[in-house]
């Protein structure tokens, strides 16, 4: 039997981290071996799922290129066949229709809480007396559970056993002609020929309800894994405090989808030794459900962070251009003016959708400079938003100073002696490259007799407007000679004016 796995989020709210672990297992261990991927769409609540969320859903396995086999199964679709499968079990004596109601049943629940007494469904309506009373009433139908244990193997957690008495007669039906979560998930499973079955650690108790629907339908239940948690470094449940949690927040703020992948990956598995980068084909190569982890992993955000930046780094100028390209791509703009060039927006994914402002960056058009930028950004650049953030001076003269640079470089009696001195040096320059810059700045504070830093920090202000960044002689370089003199021009009217 060939064989399948599939991912089967409930598009109740939109694809987060947790989520994104799971259907990557899912996905990896299919490709491994040469299986297949599925995607159901787990939508029987009706109330609380949202076809948006199913939007997002595909949008991130999109954008994260975890492509699944043929069509999407939805629940919804299938709610008659879910009824048939009970009714069956309502004939073969192995479920009952079940009149009580919500309140009827709290109710019960609380007096023997009172009492300090455990409680599961007393099976009142197993062997109603007088169906006169109550026959127009809404009906569901529970699963009458049988005798004796309960077992399943699990691959990470090896055998796991259970006493059927523990297991109330649960739902299979609710009065809404809605199918349980255990109750599709079971008949799904089956008639898409599910082979493997990898969640998370919280549906184990569900597995066990899952494996008595199988014997009771007569068919062989799946293999289980159940994969640990991911926490946060506190050790408490993965929240927003931890970083962001929706994948598409990720792409937001300019995370490469390999990374995360890679990142991800690792969080529960190892190919063994210490490898940090794999890339996805061979993740998919050295896949294998042998070097699961038992215990939970921890979600670093700092950590994916220098794992981005180390992937944005290894890549070619080129490719970081495409990708920050593609970043600005699909989004309204909203502010297509060079003046944008410094500032981002995220768009908000809370609510399944792209909400709030968009901002789409209008990218200079010119390549050959655009290239130079990135080349120079690169290497301190940990996520693709840090173009945006950190190239504003590239495209466009300073509209102000740092604060702080100013009290430090601006400041002196001198800075504006020695700026005029460098603007003259660089008008002078007739092979503008990097070396016969640094050579003029170099020998003028000679001359001066300072050193060089006296004259790179103010340069720096005045062409950028900031004091950090690449290296000054590749800035004035790339800024070339006629911006930079018009820069230093301005730097100096403000100095002039400022005194
Ligand atoms: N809809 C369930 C969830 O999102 C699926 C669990 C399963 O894989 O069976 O948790």
């Amino acid at each position: 039997m060939p064989l399948i796995t599939r991912f089967a989020p409930s598009p109740t709210g939109p694809f987060h981290i947790g989520n994104l672990h799971i259907a990557l297992y899912n996905f990896l261990f299919a490709r491994k071996e040469g299986g297949k991927f599925l995607l159901r769409i787990e939508d029987t609540d009706i109330k609380r799922s949202d076809t948006i969320m199913t939007q997002n859903i595909i949008e991130s396995l999109k954008w994260l290129g975890l492509e699944y086999d043929g069509e999407i199964y939805k629940q919804s679709d299938r709610f008659q066949i879910y009824r048939e499968y009970a009714e069956l079990l309502i004939k073969n004596k192995l479920g009952y229709f079940c009149y009580c109601t919500h309140e009827e049943i709290e109710e019960r629940k609380q007096m023997a809480m009172a009492k300090k007494e455990s409680w599961k469904y007393d099976r009142k309506c197993l062997n109603l007396a007088n169906m006169n009373e109550i026959q127009d009433r809404p009906r569901a139908i529970r699963f009458l559970v049988p005798e004796g244990k309960v077992s399943y193997e699990d691959r990470i957690h090896n055998k796991m056993e259970r006493d059927a008495a523990d297991i109330e007669d649960f739902v299979i039906l609710k009065s809404d002609g809605t199918p349980s979560y255990n109750f599709a998930c079971v008949i799904d499973d089956h008639e898409l020929n599910i082979t493997d079955v990898i969640r998370g650690e919280d549906h184990v108790v569900n597995t066990f309800k899952q494996v008595l629907l199988y014997k009771a339908l007569g068919w062989k239940a799946p293999k289980f894994v159940h994969l640990p948690m991911i926490l946060g470094p506190d050790r408490s449940k993965l929240s927003k405090r931890h970083g962001a949690t929706l994948v598409l927040e990720y792409r937001e703020q300019g995370f490469l989808p390999e990374a995360l992948i890679n990142y991800i990956a690792l969080l529960g598995w190892s190919p063994g030794g210490d490898r940090e980068f794999i890339s996805f084909p061979e993740l998919i190569e050295l896949f294998s459900l042998d070097r699961l982890s038992p215990t939970a992993s921890i979600f670093d955000i700092k950590k994916l962070e220098w794992m981005n930046g180390e992937y944005i780094n290894k890549m070619s100028d080129e490719e970081v251009l495409d990708r920050i390209v593609n970043f600005h791509e699909n989004r309204e703009p909203t502010c297509p003016d060079a003046e944008c060039v410094g500032k981002t927006e995220n768009r908000d994914y809370t609510n399944g959708v792209d909400a709030g402002p968009l901002t789409r960056i209008k990218l200079p058009e010119n390549r050959e400079y655009m290239l130079k930028v990135v080349n120079l950004l690169k290497p301190r650049m940990q996520k693709l938003t840090a173009f945006m953030e950190r190239s504003a001076y590239f495209f466009n003269d300073p509209k102000e100073y740092d604060k702080e640079g100013m009290d430090k470089y601006f400041n002196l009696p001198e800075t504006i002696e020695r700026l005029a001195l460098v603007k003259e040096r660089f008008s002078k320059l007739e092979a503008f490259s990097i070396e016969m810059i640094e050579l003029a700045v170099r020998e003028l504070a000679d001359e001066l007799g300072i050193k060089a830093s006296l004259l790179i920090h103010p340069i720096r202000l005045a062409l950028t407007g900031i004091t950090g960044g690449p290296s000054l002689f590749h800035i004035v370089e790339t800024l070339g000679k006629e911006t930079v003199i018009r820069r230093l021009e301005k730097a100096l009217a403000f100095l002039i004016k400022a005194k």
